[in-house]
């Protein structure tokens, strides 16, 4: 339902909860943030961000590149298990992904991945992604075109966001039927289902089109229209000036 993500120099969890308080008025039954702490590890909880905020104060999370997410169910129930970031395999994860949406051929897509022996922890379209990601990654990809092979098998409307081993300081973004901005400032950049989840944060906004794709790093950005070709997007001045 609300997605955050921060590539920069200081601690992202603190800002991540700052902006996922943020996205509450879209409402949500379950909210986690997952960070490069430096190795990929989450916190999660279901009910109210003061109950992922209990978790947070009781095992912190390190790392200044991350993604967070207020989840409103729509595939699985609203438990632990289902809620964002997704991270995949299972036992040793490389990818974290979270994502607003609908991933319409997850269950095709999912028993093809169980088919070859992937397992899952929870019921949800989205776990699917990583999956989808990390077989990529075990296929000998790295995490680029990783992204961009799992983001081409997908049907539906999404925004995703997305952390993985191998590029520690990189989100990967992309937006179909679902809204996505970029926000700019000096050594940090960041990604959010809308404005309001970068207020105070971003100098300049970049709002992705319909079907783009982002790599970010504290130093840049690059943008690629559904073809794949680098695309430049116009930058507009973040209304709070950052
Ligand atoms: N379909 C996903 C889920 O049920 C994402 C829902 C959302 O947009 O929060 O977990």
């Amino acid at each position: 339902c609300g997605i955050i993500g921060i590539t920069g120099r200081s601690p992202a969890a603190p800002r991540m909860m700052e902006a996922l308080k943020r996205l509450e008025y879209r409402g949500y039954d379950s909210a986690g943030i997952a960070t490069f702490a430096p190795g990929l590890d989450r916190r999660r909880a279901v009910g109210k961000l003061s109950a992922l905020d209990a978790v947070l104060k009781e095992a912190p999370l390190a790392g200044t590149t991350g993604i967070g997410h207020t989840r409103w169910a729509t595939h699985g129930r609203p438990t632990t298990d289902n809620a964002h970031p997704h991270m995949a395999p299972m036992d040793a994860p490389k990818v974290a992904v979270v994502h607003n949406g609908i991933i319409e051929n997850f269950r095709p897509l999912k028993d093809d991945l169980i088919a070859h022996g992937a397992r899952f922890a929870g019921e949800t379209d989205t776990e699917v992604i990583a999956a989808l990601i990390a077989g990529e990654l075990g296929a000998g990809q790295d995490p680029a075109a990783a992204f961009t092979a799992a983001v081409d098998q997908l049907d539906g409307a999404f925004a995703l966001a997305v952390l993985i081993d191998g590029a520690d300081d990189t989100l990967f973004a992309a937006r179909r039927g679902s809204p996505l901005v970029i926000g700019i400032t000096d050594g940090e950049h960041f990604v959010g289902s809308d404005a309001l989840a970068l207020a105070g944060f971003a100098e300049r906004l970049v709002y992705l089109e319909e079907g783009d794709s982002a790599i970010l790093t504290p130093d840049g950005y690059t943008v690629f229209a559904a073809d794949g070709s680098p695309v430049a997007r116009p930058e507009s001045p973040a209304m709070d000036g950052g």
